[in-house]
């Protein structure tokens, strides 16, 4: 990252900065991962987060996305400044400094892929990790591919004289940073703002409290706590009721749920006694 970015800027080449401001990205994200899951084991059980500190992380990522956005803006404009006004490039030099980027980006590709091999464990945080390994791998290989087309960019403006190609791969490399970072942000975001619990999810855990006697769901609220824990609050009517136990007996299969709330209003109305089959009915 370093020799890429001092290389770029000494030997004029957009696609190596480009290169190596990449790689820069994935450093801050780094750090500030680092920083997000520290936090959260520090204050993991400090009262004053309600729910826990399982959002930090998330927090984390969403930050991490803004600030690759405005990496990329910074690139995009560069860029275009070097379109408009080209500037020298010495091009054997930053052939030879990209070529060493992307052998670092394929060695780090291998490594990831080793990695994966090794894993032998089936608990569910391990499915976790593998997802991330492989997205991880899939991003390395992706940065690779960026690496290889900056080197035939600076080869054709070696031979053929193509300059401008050189910073078209920073529009290139900027559009590669946008699409991480609006993955990110459409990952983190909906579990900032309580809005990421799968439709099918929600209605099994009505389903659930529903076929019991003659239960009604009347208010349902389930959302995020971390990235894999949820809680609920739950307002159901009967005319029967029963002990919160037992209703969260019933939702016992649900192994996400980790924070329930449940709330029983007896229906006092008449005809007192309603037949299962047409209380379903009058919904
Ligand atoms: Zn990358």
């Amino acid at each position: 990252m370093v020799a890429e970015i001092i290389a770029g800027s000494v030997y004029g080449s957009m696609a190596l900065l480009a290169d190596g401001w990449h790689m820069g990205t994935h450093v801050a994200a780094f750090f500030i991962t680092i920083y997000a899951y520290r936090y959260a084991k520090k204050y993991e059980n400090n009262p004053a987060f309600t729910f826990g500190t399982g959002k930090v992380t998330v927090l984390g990522g969403f930050s991490s996305a803004v600030a690759l956005a405005v990496v990329a803006l910074v690139m995009v404009v560069e860029s275009l400044e070097r379109i408009m006004n080209p500037e020298t490039i010495h091009f054997n030099q930053a052939i030879a400094v990209a070529g060493i980027g992307l052998l670092v980006n394929i060695i780090s590709a291998f490594m990831l892929r080793d990695e994966r091999g090794h894993s032998h464990h089936h608990d569910h945080d391990h499915h976790h990790h593998d997802h991330n390994l492989r997205a991880a791998y899939m991003h390395v290989l992706a940065d690779a591919m960026t690496s290889l087309l900056a080197i035939f960019a600076l080869l054709a403006g070696k031979y053929i004289g193509w300059n401008w190609l050189d910073p078209v791969m920073g529009i290139v490399g900027a559009a590669v940073i946008t699409r991480w970072s609006y993955g990110l942000l459409k990952e983190t975001g909906p579990i900032l703002l309580d809005a990421s619990i799968e439709e099918e999810y929600q209605q099994a855990i009505k389903a659930a409290i529903e076929k019991d006697s003659d239960n009604r769901i009347s208010d349902i609220h389930v959302w995020k706590v971390g990235a894999n824990h949820y809680a609920a609050i739950i307002s159901l009517v009967t005319h029967f009721p029963n002990t919160i136990e037992h209703y969260k007996s019933l939702l016992s299969d649900f192994n996400r749920l980790s924070h329930v709330t449940i709330e029983v209003q007896e229906c006092k109305d008449k005809p007192c006694v309603i037949p299962e089959q047409s209380a379903r009915e009058n919904q």
